[in-house]
């Protein structure tokens, strides 16, 4: 029967085309080749175990071709080299040795290669992609501000295990090698070549010439008597690295000191002793829950940069009202992305100091060599100030970071909304107010959002796009996208009292408060918190935010949960007083000259007994720790995020919340719901405030349920 029936043309001629390889073999006839990755469908190049086989299969072939000159390594992405190893693949347990052991075999090749070996690096040359490149004989980059170079593995818990711990050292020496591999950072051309991981630089376009020329010196000559010299420094090298790496993670981290034991013996063991040593302590910290939880980390950040917005309008021009810390400091960013923006402030003072702020930030990349002097300029030429009102019917997005005053927000944007057109996106960088109060001031409050940065804008990756029950998808969707396009992570919270991050923050800050109150320590309470794992302690945190603004958001969120949020009497004393923290030059903590320089003795008048002065380091830590875990789980219960992942997420983001612990759910699936609940009952039942645990914990508890399934 099928007989009868005609085949179409299109299903004979339609076969299935074979998947396009993800790396090329190019053979000139000067006998120089050439290895192109270029990932098909993707935008970045990683390296998977089908790319590692493909890769190993060539390598084999090109050894066996003995007039072979040289072999340059070079990416077909226009911003990425080799963005390093598939993560996916690197989490999931299952074959993870067979992987490691597939890359140090594969890089190890490379290495033997006879012939001269070149690495033509332009965009992000990272992890795995930079220990390809060091199995090379000499790297080339190009100047391009896209090309950045590191080994970011420590930063995801684990270590350079493709011979990166054992390669790195013997090409720049053992301290400089620990320290790349220790910051986890990624460095701009310039700079790794300083350090002596790039031979030569030169434009992008030249940079195939560069490699050509780099063929033609022939192989490095091998550098054993420094190897041997810096193996008898390995010890002091080591403890002292040990001793950095200790205060900084407070112990948290097993990633650093495996490093550095792998690291320290690079140059007095035999290289294939080492790599076996690399293999052995990578897959020991990929078994880590600190590694999962921080690998985690880094694809909620992936989530966040390709949340879909689909009905994004598109955005041009933008404007800032209010020149202060936080206008000047949003402003900057935005322009320095590319936006021309014009930075509207009531008072000429403010708007003369906020453009000297975005100056200074425009200095500082400069300094750092994340833009040169003509990018900085074009980034300040962007920035159009006004002290006057100014049409704005060509502005596409406001956002407005004034006071954080009711009024004051409502009457600014009647009058934005009677002076842009009626499809501009307006948003609030609101701390806490309301959009449903704010928009009252609205026509059309559909087009209001919140856009809710951090303090210090170009530190904190975060934004919140608040969403209010009557924003329209068109405004939330161009929110999202625009967050994107200026590189930082959205998450979309719904418009409920403070939010979700600084909902979640506040009840911790202000037991810290409390504590204090009653006789706690301000260095107990900071140091008890930094033992968690937070990058600073709820004191030191309060004088960074400033007082002031910490009491505005107070305000808000007292008002709306008044049986179990209060700000201690004292507060509004100490702002009376003049003290707001280090822009004031004291807060719980004294400045001088922009340094902290101790505690403030001034604030112990305001302790009114000493209750809580024997509380250890522990209990501190449990009492504002379960509050975290409390209120986060209310945000859920009321729906503020729709899942777990969003909480976690972006407290990690927003506030540093201990990475390798997961966030706050993840940490309380850890700890064990039951146990959480208990120890916030017992709290709670000897007349505590605030203690009460929710319905969701009690309820999860009772069915013996956890926040996440995996
Ligand atoms: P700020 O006091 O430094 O700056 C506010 C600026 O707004 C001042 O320059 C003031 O002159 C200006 N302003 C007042 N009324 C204005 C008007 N009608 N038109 C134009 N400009 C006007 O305050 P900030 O710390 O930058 O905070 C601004 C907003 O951002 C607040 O809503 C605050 O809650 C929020 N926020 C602050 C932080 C923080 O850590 N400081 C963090 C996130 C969000």
């Amino acid at each position: 029967m099928n007989a009868t029936i005609p085949k179409s043309p299109t299903t004979l001629v339609r076969r299935p085309e074979p998947p396009k390889p993800a790396i090329r073999l190019d053979l000139a006839e000067d006998n120089l080749a050439t290895v192109t990755f270029d990932r098909p469908g993707s935008s970045a190049n990683i390296l998977d175990s089908l790319t590692l086989c493909a890769l190993e299969r060539m390598l084999d072939r090109l050894a066996a071709n003995k007039s072979l000159r040289g072999v340059v390594f070079l990416s077909a992405k226009p911003a990425v080299f080799i963005a390093g190893a598939d993560l996916k693949e690197l989490a999931a347990a299952r074959n993870r040795e067979e992987l490691i052991e597939l890359g140090q075999r594969t890089f190890s090749k490379i290495a033997a290669l006879p012939c001269v070996t070149v690495a033509a690096i332009h965009g992000a040359c990272v992890g795995g992609g930079l220990e390809l490149s060091l199995a090379c004989d000499y790297r080339v980059a190009s100047r391009d501000r896209a090309t950045r170079i590191g080994l970011p593995e420590v930063n995801l818990g684990l270590l350079p295990g493709w011979g990166g711990s054992t390669r790195l050292p013997r090409l720049i020496g053992l301290s400089r090698a620990l320290q790349v591999i220790l910051r986890g950072d990624l460095m701009v051309a310039a700079k790794a070549k300083k350090l002596g991981i790039i031979d030569a630089l030169a434009p992008r376009e030249r940079l195939s010439e560069l490699a050509r020329k780099y063929v033609e010196k022939g192989k490095p000559a091998a550098r054993p008597v420094r190897d041997f010299v810096q193996s008898l420094a390995a010890p002091v090298i080591a403890a002292l690295a040990r001793r950095t790496a200790q205060k900084k993670t407070h112990g948290h981290y097993p990633a650093p000191r495996a490093a550095i034991k792998v690291v320290a013996k690079a140059l007095s063991r035999g290289i294939p002793q080492s790599l076996a040593a690399e293999r052995d302590a990578i897959l020991q910290l990929a078994g880590t829950d600190v590694s999962r939880n921080l690998i985690r980390a880094f694809f909620l950040q992936d989530r966040a940069k390709h949340r879909p917005a689909l009905q994004a309008a598109p955005v041009r021009q933008t404007a800032v009202i209010g020149a202060g810390v936080m206008g000047a400091g949003i402003a900057q960013w935005m322009a320095a992305r590319g936006f021309n923006v014009v930075l509207r402030d009531i008072d000429a003072k403010q708007v003369a100091g906020g453009l000297r702020r975005a100056e200074a930030l425009f200095s500082e990349a400069r300094r750092r060599g994340l833009m040169s002097a003509a990018e900085a300029q074009g980034g300040m030429d962007r920035l159009a100030p006004a002290d006057v009102p100014v049409p704005m019917q060509s502005v596409d997005l406001v956002i407005e970071a004034a006071v954080e005053q009711l009024d004051a927000k409502r009457k600014i944007f009647a009058d934005l909304e009677s002076r842009t057109r009626p499809d501009a996106v307006l948003a609030t960088n609101t701390s806490a107010l309301p959009l449903a109060k704010i928009g009252r001031a609205l026509r059309h409050p559909q087009r209001l959002v919140g856009l809710h940065f951090f303090n210090p804008v170009h530190r904190l990756p975060l934004v919140e796009v608040v969403r209010s029950d009557v924003a329209s998808d068109a405004a939330i969707d161009t929110a999202v996208a625009f967050v994107q396009r200026i590189g930082k992570l959205p998450v979309v919270v719904r418009d409920r009292p403070g939010f979700l991050v600084n909902r979640i923050l506040l009840p911790y800050l202000l037991e810290a408060t409390c504590l204090f109150e009653e006789g706690a320590r301000i260095e107990a309470l900071d140091a008890s918190m930094l033992d968690f794992g937070m990058p600073m302690g709820p004191m030191r945190l309060l004088d960074e935010i400033g007082l002031d603004v910490a009491a505005d958001v107070a305000e808000t969120l007292c008002a709306a949960f008044p049986d179990r949020l209060r700000l201690p009497a004292y507060f509004p004393r100490m702002l009376k007083a003049g003290i707001k923290g280090r822009k004031s030059g004291h807060g719980f903590y004294e400045y001088r000259k922009g340094h902290s320089a101790g505690i403030n003795r001034a604030v112990l008048k305001f302790q009114q007994s000493s209750v809580r002065a024997a509380l250890t380091r522990d209990e501190l830590q449990q009492r504002m720790v379960l509050l975290m875990i409390n209120e986060a789980a209310r945000c859920l219960e009321e729906g503020v995020v729709e899942t777990p992942a969003d909480v976690d997420f972006a407290m990690i983001m927003g506030t540093g919340f201990a990475p390798f612990r997961g966030g706050p759910l993840r940490h309380a699936d850890a700890l064990g719901i039951e146990k959480i609940t208990g120890a916030l009952r017992v709290l709670a039942d000897s007349g505590e405030r605030c203690f009460a645990p929710c319905a969701r914990l009690l309820a999860m508890s009772a069915e013996h349920r956890r926040f996440y399934d995996d």
